[in-house]
């Protein structure tokens, strides 16, 4: 372990130190799904960089909790379902563990625990008191009516509520969960526990949810984009961007970049996607309004149909992956037309793309930096829940752009200082400070461990 130093606040790690150059494994020959060895790539390189033994290596990995349980639904027809639901607690060393619910038919527990390792590096690197978790249901919600839905969240919250709560995890929305789901796990959890706002975050704001906080991933995918282009020497206006996925995080990306000037020229969601035509970008608004009403971009009314690979090979100034993991794969990362890729979701570039796309010398800023707007809006929600506060927006969002700011720039200073892609600074940075918090708390000794 070679940066450890004893500081009052996070310390940062040092850029003059020279670190090892990390043997490269081929990710394949590790096993585990896509996701698992894009995790895993991404680990063992930071972790040999910073000199982590195998057994700090492994204990790093290693998921602190793992919950299955199943998830019996009655459905209105009168049959009963049996569903799978997943919660991975992947660290608390630097605080509650913190990540989202998900309700897919990918749902399982590899995927899962990928995720919420995502979340651990996340919050270190945006250095918010949080560590790491992720779960969610095996389920297809769009075939689910709302009775359903609602029940089947009130028995996965009865079957894991022993495991949550605002000192231990505090779930939040991911793909296909939303505020009102968040309602339903308040609900569930206060009606044995007592009110507690503090258990979820993204709530309602009537029921002590943050304002901003539902924007706040995707306007942070746009801060984020902004100062890099600051450091370019550039500004968001005039930017061509193409956004592949439209929910939360893609649709409020593409109304923070149109606000400041970019243009969107291409947007694809699960059913298809769309290409401006002409020279006139797509309006955001009646964009947002179309899916409102018919629950996809597909069918906008003047814009072009193209499909999801036709999106990724769009020429255009900046490409946002903003729908699942592995959009980007050694099959189509050669096509990327765009000069930069900012990751809006979780895991968007396996290891193999990752590598074309740095060759190609293509600016991949990474989902731990990119998305990470949500957890942070997420972290104010939760302090002023256990403070009994509200901030206004304008502070939410002045706070919001500080906290990613202030990452990037680190993560900058560090990728330039030992000549290194954003993404590789990124997990060194996060890695280097959960690994402090674990010796600290006497986990694991290191080399340089408090003299
Ligand atoms: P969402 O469910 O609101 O939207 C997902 C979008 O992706 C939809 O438009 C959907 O149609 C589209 N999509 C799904 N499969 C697709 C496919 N195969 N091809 C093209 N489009 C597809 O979800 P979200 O909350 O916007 O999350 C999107 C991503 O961002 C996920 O990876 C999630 O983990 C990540 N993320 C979300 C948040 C958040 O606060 N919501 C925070 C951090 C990261």
């Amino acid at each position: 372990m070679q940066s450890l130093q004893v500081m009052n606040t996070t310390p940062e790690l040092s850029t003059a130190q020279a670190l090892p150059e990390p043997q490269l494994t081929d990710v394949t020959s590790i096993g585990g799904t896509v996701v698992e060895q894009t995790a895993h790539h991404n680990f063992s390189l930071a972790a040999q960089r910073l000199g982590l033994s195998p057994d700090q290596q492994l204990l790093l990995r290693t998921p602190f909790r793992e919950v299955k349980v199943s998830v019996p639904v009655q459905m209105d027809d009168g049959s009963l379902r049996v569903f799978n639901g997943y919660r991975i607690q992947h660290s608390g060393a630097r605080g509650p563990a913190k990540g989202g619910i998900r309700y897919h038919p990918s749902v399982d527990a590899g995927e899962m625990q990928a995720l919420a390792e995502i979340m651990t590096w996340k919050t270190a690197l945006v250095d918010i008191p949080f560590g790491g978790a992720k779960g969610g249901v095996a389920c297809d919600p769009t075939k689910l009516s709302a009775g359903e839905l609602e029940r089947l969240t009130r028995r996965y919250v009865s079957r894991i509520h022993r495991f949550i709560g605002p000192f231990r995890d505090i779930p939040a929305p991911d793909v296909n969960t939303n505020a009102q789901v968040m309602a339903w796990i308040l609900d569930e959890f206060s009606s044995r526990h007592g009110y507690t706002p503090a258990v979820v975050t993204s709530k309602p704001i009537e029921l002590g949810g943050l304002r901003g906080r539902s924007a706040a991933t995707g306007n942070g995918v746009g801060m984020v984009l902004a100062e890099h282009m600051k450091a370019r020497g550039r500004s968001l206006s005039g930017l061509r961007v193409a956004i592949q996925g439209f929910g939360n995080v893609g649709s409020n990306a593409a109304a923070f970049i149109e606000q400041q000037g970019g243009e969107i020229i291409a947007v694809a969601d699960v059913n298809g996607g769309i290409l401006s035509s002409g020279s006139r970008p797509l309006r955001v608004h009646d964009l947002i309004e179309h899916v409102r009403l018919t629950g996809s971009v597909v069918g906008f009314p003047g814009a072009v149909a193209i499909d999801n690979e036709e999106l990724i090979a769009l020429p255009c100034d900046v490409l946002i992956p903003a729908a699942l993991e592995n959009a980007l794969t050694e099959d189509n990362a050669a096509d990327v037309r765009a000069s930069v890729i900012v990751e809006g979701a979780n895991l968007p570039t396996t290891a193999a793309a990752d590598r074309i796309l740095r060759d190609r010398k293509i600016d991949v800023i990474p989902d731990l930096l990119a998305n990470a707007g949500g957890v942070i809006a997420s972290y104010f929600e939760w302090t002023q829940n256990l403070q009994q506060t509200k901030w206004p927006l304008d502070k939410v969002n002045r706070q919001l752009r500080a906290y990613l700011t202030r990452a990037y720039r680190n993560v900058r200073k560090v990728a330039e200082a030992r000549d290194m892609s954003l993404r590789e600074a990124a997990w060194l940075i996060a890695i280097d400070r959960v690994a402090q918090a674990e010796s600290l708390r006497g986990a694991m000794r290191t080399r340089n461990a408090r003299a």
